[in-house]
Formats: C-alpha cells, structure tokens, sequence
C-alpha cells in the first residue's frame, strides 16, 4: 500500500512540475511572440518630402549654327510644354547666342514672353574663358585681345535683359564669377558631378562676387551627355525623404542634350507630383 501511495505521490508531482513547466514555456514562447512582433512590424511613420522646394535651372548653351538654334528651340518649346502639362516652373538661363537667337524674332519673342506671363523665369548663362566653349564674352582686360571676344559682361547682360517683358534679369549662372559675375544679377544656381546629395540638395547661402551679395542654391546635372554624370529619377527618389524642412532639391538640363532624355524627365514630374512638390523658380524661390 504505502509502495503504491509513494508512485501515486510521485506521478503527481510530475504531472504538476510538467504542467507548470509547460505553462511557463508557453507564457514564454508568447511574450517573445510580442517582443519579436514588435520588432518585425515596427510602427514606421509614413514621412513624405519634408523640404522646402525644388528648382531647374535649363542652361541654354552657346549656339553652333542656325540649324542648331532651330533644333534647340524646337527642343525648349517641348520642355516648356512637357513642364506646363504638370504645373513644373522652369528657369531658362540664357547665354548670349540663343537669346539673340529669339530677338531676331518676334514671333519667337512672343512665345517666349507668353512662358514668361505663364510663371517661367528668364535668367542669365555664361560660359567664361575658362570654359570649353567660351561664348566670348568677359570683364577680364586681357580678353579683348583674344579673336574670339564680343563684349563685355555687360554687352551679355544687355542682350540677355532684352528678352524678359520688364527688361530685367534677377538670377543666373556662369563660371569665372571673380571678374564676371554681372551686376544686378542676385540670385544664382551652382552646381558639380558625381551626382552627390552634396549638390541635388541644398540650403540658401551666400556668396560674394564684385561686392555684390549673391543669394545662391546649388544643382545637379540631369539628362545629359557628357562631361557630368548625370543624376537618376531613382537617385532622386532614394534622397526625397531624407531632405530637411529648409533645404531644396535642384536640377541642372542642358537644352543641347535634354530633348534626349524627356522620358527621364516626365518620370521625375512623375515622382515630383507623387510627393506635391512643385518646381519654382529661382526669383520666387530666393526672392521670399
Ligand atoms: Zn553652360
């Protein structure tokens, strides 16, 4: 009997030590359930473009031949169009060549100002003698001596100012700003390769240039050639979320390479009207 009592004790206590056992296990196995399930399936916040705006500055290089100034300005009224069918406003920067280019006619000239009336900016480009393609003109007293020179920086601006239906010109861009950034020109764009976030992104800053205070953004090379790598609508997308509330996402097309690359370029209108952000212009942008 007392044999038999001891088993009948003994299995008891098993049967209890296995059921707390088990129990403990399974409070276990839930509360790492939780855990884990929390860390799996983080709460992540849905955070959209958090920046202050974006800008395109469209370079409108020095022309080759007539030829050449139809076929880029065929290519100009494609962006233009391409921009307006997303409510994108572009900075048309212009060197002297293209720009004469509109004033020798009136119908282009018309055309130009109807961009303009619809919140287009025209802005100013220079290609400076230590570019590849110096467009000819400089403030450097040695460049006259030069067969290629044609004027002053002035001269430039002059011919530029003629386009705009007020006759002035706030922003632009150009290299050797030491001897020839114009005077009058106060908001500028700058820009570089590899496509680093140092230039697609940037915040206002300031510059000084014949002692004038130049406000100024930076850009990155889109759809072109050569010379720069260009930076990608992908790029672009893996940086939107990461800009901050006072910072700027900037574009530099080229109008010699950019009629290439409009499937480039609606993606990225594509991408930019997914996040509601508009392009604006550098006056309005840097003019606030
Ligand atoms: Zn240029």
């Amino acid at each position: 009997m007392n044999k038999q009592k001891t088993i009948f004790a003994g299995l008891l206590i098993l049967l209890i030590v296995s059921l707390s056992f088990f129990l403990l296990q399974n409070h276990l196995n839930q509360s790492e359930t939780l855990i884990g399930g929390e860390h799996s399936q983080p709460t992540q916040e849905i955070k959209g473009f958090q920046g202050a705006g974006a800008h395109i500055s469209v370079h409108i290089e020095p022309l080759s031949d007539t030829e050449d100034a139809l076929t880029r300005w065929e290519t100009m009224s494609q962006l233009v169009e391409l921009a307006d069918s997303y409510g994108m406003k572009l900075s048309l920067h212009f060197s002297a060549s293209p720009a004469n280019f509109v004033l020798q006619s009136s119908i282009r000239l018309a055309t130009l100002r109807k961009w303009e009336a619809n919140g287009h900016e025209i802005a100013f480009h220079h290609h400076g003698q230590s570019h590849a393609s110096w467009d000819g003109y400089s403030n450097d007293p040695k460049a006259r001596f030069e067969s290629e020179y044609k004027g002053t920086i002035e001269d430039l601006l002059e011919t530029v100012s003629a386009l705009p239906k007020g006759g002035v010109i706030l922003s632009g861009s150009g290299t050797d700003e030491d001897t020839d950034w114009p005077t009058g020109v106060i908001y500028m764009t700058n820009g570089g390769s590899p496509p680093s976030s140092d230039y697609l992104i940037s915040k206002i800053d300031t510059v000084s240039y014949n002692d004038q205070e130049i406000l100024f953004l930076t850009k990155a090379p889109f759809g072109v050639d050569k010379g720069f790598e260009s930076t990608s609508v992908e790029f672009i997308e893996e940086h939107l979320t990461l800009i901050e509330q006072n910072e700027y996402i900037g574009l530099a097309f080229s109008d010699t390479d950019i009629g290439k690359y409009f499937d480039d370029v609606e993606n990225l209108f594509k991408l930019y009207q997914e996040h509601d952000i508009v392009t604006s212009t550098l006056d309005s942008l840097l003019g606030e």
